[in-house]
């Protein structure tokens, strides 16, 4: 018995043999499930755990996300998160980042991909936070033309109008293999 499928409120196993884990409350003498799920034991470090298809497309407090900009407003981007830990989701789940703080003028733009790292989840939003040197933009285009750019120090220079833009690029800007 390593997989099986169980109810809220089904018993998993007993206290004695796991520890509660995930998606799971123990009642004093058994674990038990909170949701529909799959049952999962960690015989190395005795947990018992329930997981689901859904609860894989939320990301947990220090996930990193790729997504896509949804909505670029002057203090924050709404992102549809594509990646969770560089594997794909389909829920099109948003979270939101604070950009405020960054004095950059276009720090990512409507259609750029970006990579964020979770922070916390507030009242059912999810908040996300770039500031660190691998987070940020991964791929972005020129705002005037809609032209390939390249980086030009801390900004982004268009290679067919020349346009300067500024962007919160990740060091992995241009990296063809950011999902990796
Ligand atoms: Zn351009």
């Amino acid at each position: 018995m390593s997989q099986e499928f169980k109810l809220p409120g089904e018993k998993i196993a007993f206290l004695e043999e796991y520890l509660p884990g995930e998606n799971t409350f123990d009642d004093g003498e058994s674990i038990r499930s909170t949701m529909i799920g799959k049952a999962e034991f960690d015989k190395e470090e005795r947990i018992a755990l329930v997981k689901n298809e859904k609860s894989n497309s939320i990301p947990k407090i220090g996930d990193e996300i790729v997504g896509i900009v949804e909505a670029a407003l002057g203090s924050m981007i709404a992102v549809s998160m594509q990646y969770i830990n560089g594997i794909k989701v389909n829920s099109n789940v948003e979270c939101i980042c604070a950009t405020r703080h960054m004095r950059k003028k276009n720090v990512a733009l409507v259609k750029d991909i970006v990579k964020l790292k979770i922070i916390n989840h507030i009242n059912g939003t999810i908040h996300a936070s770039m500031d660190e040197s691998h987070l940020g933009v991964l791929f972005t285009k020129c705002r005037k033309c809609f032209g390939e750019v390249f980086k030009d120090r801390d900004s982004v220079k268009c290679k067919e109008c020349g346009w300067f833009d500024d962007r919160k690029l990740s060091s992995d800007f241009g990296k063809s293999d950011f999902l990796k």
